[in-house]
């Protein structure tokens, strides 16, 4: 059922009135239609860096910024950037300015701070003098990113706490910042991955990540890069194929449209009662359709001989079901059924697949669920099931490293899909306004981020639990 609230807020008259009478009206968050990743992601937008002269972040950090089209605002004490790099005209016009001084009142659309240049407990107030005066005129939708080395690879006690400080800064902006669609993101990034940051900081700087905020990602170096010279044609995903599992409606739906807009061959998988509306999908956006229940004995071999000679280049383990009871009603039945579709379906089919069908450099991606983090009465089966497949998750991350393959987990938090419109109408509404936006998250919002996993800038992105959730308060 749609969110009234924020229907309200989608017509002008309805929005004033529903502001009069207090009604807390979730802000209206910026989406792209489903379509591939735009080159210059902050074309004609601008972005206020917060850095210092000695940060070894900054230039990286800034070539990120111009890459994707931004207007650069550089702020700091005593920050001098020689402007050599490949965009040198852009950094040349870069005013300098001062963390209170000109700059202050422009409508920024990124605020981006440069953790390299937080070493000490005094550059702290530097950092509040940044961000303090700007958020008051950030422009609606924007994003705060906060980029630094990860705590461990500090070398004294107070380096090490204010990076670490840095997730709690973070977590708080996103809950202040929610109100007005603003996200705020960290990400902690390896001395030796410098080189894999563009990818993670351009999806969470642009509005493919518009509900996702108070996360923490994590860069890493990869120990394989496999280059794919059969690349051809446009878009990210050309010549590649995925395997989406409950591809006909709701996330897997919205997720194989957002990588076949991208150039992706994608087989979708669903049961068959599901028959028209997953061939409804590939008549729309192309690859194949494969009526399969994914809990039958027969799964396995029949996705591997679907995968062929040439093999899949990422499996995305969607399809899931709840079977929600008390634990002292829980049924054998409801309780197996779960474990059944959510964790050893998932099991029987990646003993097969990723041996013999998951190419080199290829991913997997897990639908897990904030309720696997946070715990929720009344699913102890899907919970259990849901931190499962972060086990799963760990498992291949790790194991899989030296062919080049990621492994990550998604946890949606409340979603409008068929799943969660099964909810009663009292719980859905509480559900729906528990997070920073005060609002559900879209299939495309989870679509966005799998696709975040998949494409092949991601490589530095392995054994990560990204929660989609709006920054929701249960479990945060
Ligand atoms: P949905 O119920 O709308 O769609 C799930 C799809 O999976 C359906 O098309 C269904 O037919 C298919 N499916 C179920 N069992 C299958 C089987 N045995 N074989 C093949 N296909 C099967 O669900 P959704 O909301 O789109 O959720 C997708 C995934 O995201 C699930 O794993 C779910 O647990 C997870 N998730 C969803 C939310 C949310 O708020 N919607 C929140 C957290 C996690």
């Amino acid at each position: 059922m749609a969110d009234l609230l924020r229907q309200l807020n989608e017509e002008t008259p309805t929005r004033r009135v529903a502001q009069w009478a207090g009604v807390p009206v979730p802000p209206l968050l910026d989406r792209e239609p489903i379509s591939p990743p735009r080159e210059e992601p902050l074309s004609e937008q601008m972005v206020a860096l917060h850095t210092s002269r000695d940060s070894g972040l900054a230039s990286t950090l800034v070539d990120i910024s111009a890459n994707a089209g931004a207007t650069i605002h550089i702020s700091g004490k005593d920050v001098v950037l020689s402007p050599t790099g490949p965009h040198a005209h852009q950094l040349a016009q870069a005013p300098n300015f001062t963390a209170e001084g000109p700059g202050v009142d422009i409508k920024y659309q990124v605020l981006l701070i440069d953790g390299d240049s937080l070493q000490t407990f005094t550059a702290l107030e530097e950092l509040r003098g940044f961000i303090q005066p700007r958020t008051r005129y950030m422009r609606t939708n924007g994003r705060v990113v906060i980029v630094s080395r990860p705590p461990e690879e500090a070398d004294n006690a107070e380096t090490r706490a204010v990076r670490r400080g840095l997730e709690g800064l973070n977590r708080s902006l996103a809950k202040e910042l929610g109100k007005q669609g603003i996200s705020s993101n960290l990400v902690y990034v390896a001395s030796n991955a410098f080189d894999y940051l563009e990818w993670p900081l351009r999806f969470l700087a642009s509005n493919r990540s518009a509900y996702v905020t108070a996360q923490t990602l994590r860069v890493t170096h990869p120990d394989l890069v496999i280059d794919r010279p059969d690349q051809s044609g446009p878009g990210l995903m050309a010549g590649r194929r995925y395997v989406v599992t409950g591809a006909a409606r709701g996330i897997g739906r919205a997720t194989a449209e957002v990588l076949a807009a991208d150039g992706a061959d994608v087989l979708c998988v669903d049961r068959a009662e599901s028959t028209a509306e997953l061939e409804k999908l590939v008549r729309k956006i192309g690859g194949s359709a494969l009526m399969l229940d994914v809990t039958s004995p027969a799964a396995p071999e029949t996705l591997l001989k679907e995968a062929g000679k040439t093999g899949f280049d990422g499996i995305i383990h969607n399809a899931g079901i709840t079977r929600d009871k008390m634990m002292r009603n829980m049924s054998e039945e409801k309780w197996n059924m779960v474990l059944e579709v959510n964790l050893s379906a998932i099991e029987r089919m990646n003993r097969v697949l990723v041996p013999d069908a998951l190419r080199d450099g290829g991913r997997l991606v897990f639908l897990s669920s904030i309720s696997g983090i946070a715990g929720n009465p009344g699913q102890t089966n899907y919970a259990l099931t849901k931190a499962g497949v972060i086990g799963f998750m760990d498992h291949y991350a790790e194991s899989l490293k030296d062919r080049g393959i990621t492994a990550n987990a998604i946890a949606p938090g409340f979603i409008e899909t068929p799943m969660t419109a099964k909810i009663p109408v009292a719980l859905r509404e509480v559900a729906r306004r528990l997070n920073a936006f005060n609002q559900g998250g879209m299939p495309s919002d989870i679509a966005y981020a799998v696709h975040a996993f998949c494409a092949p800038g991601a490589s530095g992105l392995n054994g990560q639990v990204l929660r989609v959730c709006g920054g929701a308060l249960v479990g945060a």
